[in-house]
């Protein structure tokens, strides 16, 4: 059901309508983050002139080095970031980012907390969740997420959702419904979860946010 006729933008941005009509949820329900790591401002620009506004980052001194420009000229622009988190470069998240999607451990719930007290700004935040148990990955073990969220609360950081990036190379379906079901446990409603590769599964299991890079820019080097 490919068509030749649209950009990779507006072509993504059917296959979350389409996943989302399916599954008896509005598409402005779900919010496409435009995964710009690796990818120079002049790759970038194109997209923000075609309309999309919110993108995403892996890597804090990468994104401090291209988008303070493209913030500048677009002020509407929001910014997330989506890769692990340095308790050290907490401060200069908390200015640059619009939503963090990866609180993952009690460390950085203190270094968040007093970076977003210092600058006076309350940034949104994923509680990043361990999902497939693996030993390698960030996030939080699924058995810790309660204990990391009351800390989160004590020290007043707005934990909005928990995010997931599932296990490479199996089925993600069962990963995403796994952090539904915690998320709801939890008394949380947003779920970011679904990449180029499964973002319309994720989508039909409740994703509020995608995270989508290379169906948008194409592979990376
Ligand atoms: C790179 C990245 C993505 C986007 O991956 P694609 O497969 O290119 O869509 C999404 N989430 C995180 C956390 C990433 O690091």
């Amino acid at each position: 059901m490919d068509q030749p006729d649209l950009t990779p933008l507006q072509a993504v941005r059917a296959r979350i309508a389409r996943a989302a009509t399916i599954a008896g949820r509005k598409a402005t329900d779900v919010e496409l983050i435009a995964i710009s790591k690796t990818h120079p401002p002049e790759r970038i620009m194109p997209l923000i002139e075609e309309g999309q506004r919110v993108f995403g980052e892996n890597r804090v001194q990468e994104a401090q080095g291209k988008w303070p420009a493209l913030v500048e000229a677009h002020a509407d622009v929001k910014l997330h970031l989506v890769g692990q988190l340095q308790s050290n470069k907490a401060e200069d998240a908390v200015r640059l980012f619009d939503c963090i999607h990866s609180l993952d451990r009690p460390s950085l719930v203190s270094a968040l907390g007093k970076a977003m007290d210092k600058a006076g700004r309350q940034v949104p935040c994923f509680v990043q969740v361990n999902i497939g148990e693996e030993e390698q990955k960030g996030g939080c073990a699924i058995a810790d997420v309660p204990a990391l969220l009351a800390s989160a609360r004590e020290a007043q950081i707005p934990v909005i959702g928990l995010m997931c990036v599932p296990p490479a190379g199996i089925e993600s379906a069962p990963f995403f419904a796994l952090l539904a079901k915690i998320a709801a446990d939890n008394g949380l409603d947003q779920l970011s979860m679904g990449m180029s590769d499964d973002f319309e599964t994720a989508v039909m299991l409740g994703a509020t946010h995608v995270r989508v890079g290379s169906a948008l820019f194409g592979a990376r080097d």
